[in-house]
Order: C-alpha cells, then structure tokens, then sequence
C-alpha cells in the first residue's frame, strides 16, 4: 500500500518534518536532507520518520553521511567516492506530463518565409486542413520575443510546428560526451522533436523552442553532403528526433534512401522507436542503409516509453525491414536497471534473434542509463511518480549522471555474453563509456562493415 497519495503529499510531508524537526540547520543543509529522505522516502515507499528513527538523528555531517549510505547502498560499498546530485526538489501538478495520448494533429503550423513555397509546406496543409497556419519571419527571432520556454511550454509542444529552412547547421560530429571514446557517429541534422514521451528523453531538458520542427530545405542538405562526404562516413537523424515517428507526415524517408543508396562508402541510419516504416517499403532498399531500433523489455517500454510501439511490434517491424533488403540495428540504450533486469534484458535478447539472423545486423549498441544533471529536475517535475530515479545515480566521470562503475560494467558484461551466446560475430560498441569500460570489456571499436 502506498504511503502517500501522490508525490507531491509525500514532499510537502518531508518538507515540514525537515523544517519542525532540523530548525536550526541553514537553507542548503535543509534542502539536502530534505533530498535524501524524500528520495529514500520513496524508494522504500516510508514515512521519513521512520527513516530517522532507524538511522538516528546526530549533527548535520553524521546524519548526511547515514542517509546517503542509506541512499546509494551498492555505491558506498565501492572503492569509488560518492558523489551524488541533490537539488532542490520543486514539484507541481501544473509542471506534470499528463499521460494521454491523442493523434498527432497539430494546432498551429509556423512556416518559416523561406519554406513558404516548400513541398513540405503544402504537404502540410494537405494533411492538417484545420490547423492555424501562420508565416513567421526566422525560427531564432520567433523564440527570442515570445513568452520563456519551460516545462509547461515543453508538455504543448504536439500542439505546435515549425518549418524552416536550414541554412548552417546541416552535419556534425556526435558530441558524445566528454573523455568517453566514441564511436564516430555523426548528426544529420533534420529538424527536432519527438512526439513520443520517454520519461528519461534528453531533449525535455535541452529543447528551447515549443514545438517540432520539420526542416523543409532537404535538397540543400544533400548539396552540402558533397563536401561533407568522407569514406566510411556513418551518420544519421535519429540523435534531435525519433527518424521515423513523424515519417508519414514528413515524407523525408524515400529522399533519404534514394539518395544515400548511391552514396558507396557510407553508412546511413535510421534510429527509431517507431514501426512507421510504409514508405522505406515503398522504395528499394539497400544494405548501405540501417533502420535501427531502441529495445527495452516490455517492463521498461510500458512505465517509461509512454505512447512508443511494444517491443513485439518493435521486432516485427524490424524483420520486415530485414526481409526488404535494409540492414538492421539494435540500441540497448538507456540500459536501465531494475530488479529482475537479467532476466528481462535476456528474454528480450531471445525475442530478438527468434526474428532476426545475425547476418542482417550491421550493430548493436549498449549504453547505461546517464544524464546531465539538469534533466534530473525535469524528469521529476514532469514525472514525479517515476521510478527511474530511484536507482543510485551518481556523477561519473565527464559529470553526467550515471550506475556506479561496477554496476554498469556487471550490466554490460551480462548484456555481451548474451549477445555473444548468439553470435559472435556481432558488431557490439558502448556508447557513451571511458576508455577503461571498453578495455576492461576487451570491446573492439565498431568495425564498418561497409557493402
Ligand atoms: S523516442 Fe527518443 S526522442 Fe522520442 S521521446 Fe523517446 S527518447 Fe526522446
């Protein structure tokens, strides 16, 4: 039974218990304790009075280190310092994602001047006939003179699209993150946005602009490309939006894969969670191009992937682009951990090969759940009733928010002898890791096996 109604009954209760029974601690000793209880609070789902009779009260610094034990109980075990992230906790149910979900039909359609005349443009207008379509002059001065972005602005943005032209931006290097070894991705930067609602999505903490944007200018991109073009190029859109989520209403697919079928040497990808993959179908495939999919167990996809396709539809959708002629890709990314998580990440691996030959996977790729430690914030006022956060979350070593050293390399050590099981031969990076993580799992750097 749950103690508390809701998350914000429990914080307002942690709150005055701090306050009534710590008077004489200052603003940031309060906030801190304040952190602690109310996480463990509602980890272990206890009154915070509870948690100080067990633990004994003492001065600030004693009863700080007791809670965070307490707290991150893998972790204090380790070699490793603890270092944990504890900012004010800010809760209200204004701020909250409210989980139901709607066709994607948006309100109003800004066009920027320059794609006024674009095919996707009156392509829009076909599709959204009610929508309120405004011409606005750049994208950048729209955002500087309307109201601030937050939270509420970022719950909207379904409401709302953009479409611009780009004129600078077109390609870059992935930033991975740093003092991690990366695998040499890069960004093709098609519009931003995504229309699902994972709890743990980077872009609810980075997106400054209320709504989604559709580049309309895809022309320009592959003019650019012949000089961006180097071999053994691997890139792709699925790093600011989901590639193929918004596939029916873009139309950007059948472009891409006309184009970059002809681009020998380099690797194009398709990153999505989506099963929208009726106009890859339409036109030829072919094996220079991956349409790779993030898995969870179904566990992960049900609590924290509001409104993305089952892993099933995920796998079917796969194999039916592996029958076309596409190769296929896999993102074990975010890994999260759980109780029972072997189990769950190992019957998804099972569903996996069942639909798929070894031969069709150009790679897969395992990362552990990590963050900068801004979105932690987010992620609570926008879903205060996740259970994501509970886990131990510590600042790693470029200062993003991650599992202790060891308990990332035990996840990854399980998820590779499971993949291994099935073939050996599978293309396997980390993404996002340090150099001692890949070393310490003797992991190769991806090898392009380009056709
Ligand atoms: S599918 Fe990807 S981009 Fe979309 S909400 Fe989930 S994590 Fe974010």
């Amino acid at each position: 039974m749950r103690v508390y109604k809701n998350e914000f009954e429990r914080l307002k209760l942690v709150e005055s218990f701090v306050k009534s029974r710590f008077p004489y601690f200052g603003v940031n000793k309060k906030q801190e304790i304040t952190r602690l209880l109310y996480e463990i609070s509602k980890r272990e789902n206890i009154p915070p009075l509870r948690i100080i009779e067990k633990e004994g009260e003492g001065d600030y610094e004693s009863l700080k280190k007791r809670l965070l034990k307490k707290r991150y109980p893998f972790a204090s075990l380790q070699s490793e310092p603890l270092t944990p992230h504890l900012p004010k906790i800010e809760l209200k149910p204004s701020f909250r994602r409210t989980l139901q979900n709607r066709k994607f039909y948006p309100r109003n359609i800004y066009i920027e001047k320059k794609a006024a005349g674009s095919f996707l443009a009156r392509r829009l207008k076909t599709l959204f006939p009610k929508a309120r379509f405004r011409e606005i002059g750049l994208l950048k001065e729209y955002v500087r003179t309307h109201s601030p972005f937050g939270v509420k602005e970022y719950n909207r943005r379904q409401d709302t699209l953009f479409i611009v032209n780009e004129n600078y931006d077109f390609f870059k290097n992935c930033p991975c993150t740093c003092q991690a070894l990366n695998c040499g991705y890069h960004i093709f930067n098609l519009g931003f946005g995504c229309i699902y609602e994972c709890d743990y999505c980077f872009l609810q903490g980075y997106a400054n602009v209320p709504g989604i944007i559709l580049t309309a200018n895809m022309d320009k991109f592959f003019d650019e490309f012949k000089v961006y073009k180097r071999n053994g190029l691997r890139l792709g859109t699925g790093e600011f939006s989901d590639s193929l989520a918004l596939d029916e209403v873009s139309g950007y697919s059948p472009a891409l894969v006309d184009f970059f079928r002809e681009q020998k040497g380099v690797t194009f990808e398709f990153k999505t969670k989506s099963v929208k993959i009726g106009n890859l179908l339409k036109v030829k495939a072919s094996r220079n191009i991956v349409v790779s999919w993030s898995l969870n167990p179904q566990k992960i996809i049900a609590e924290n992937e509001f409104f993305t396709p089952s892993l099933n539809e995920r796998l079917e959708a796969a194999a039916e682009c592996a029958r076309a002629g596409y190769r296929v890709g896999f993102h074990f990314d975010p890994i999260i951990h759980f109780d029972g998580w072997e189990k769950e990440y190992a019957l998804v691996i099972e569903s996996l090969f069942a639909k798929i030959a070894p031969k069709d996977i150009a790679w897969i790729s395992l990362g552990t759940f990590r963050f900068s430690p801004g979105l932690k914030q987010v992620i609570e006022r926008r879903f205060p009733q996740n259970t994501i956060l509970n886990e131990e979350l510590l600042l790693g070593f470029d200062n993003k928010l991650r599992y202790p050293y060891a308990l990332r390399y035990r996840i990854y050590e399980k998820m590779l002898s499971l993949l291994r099981h099935h073939s050996k031969e599978l293309n396997v990076y980390l993404c996002m890791e340090e150099p001692r993580m890949w070393k310490e799992l003797k992991v190769g750097r991806l090898e392009l096996r380009c056709p």
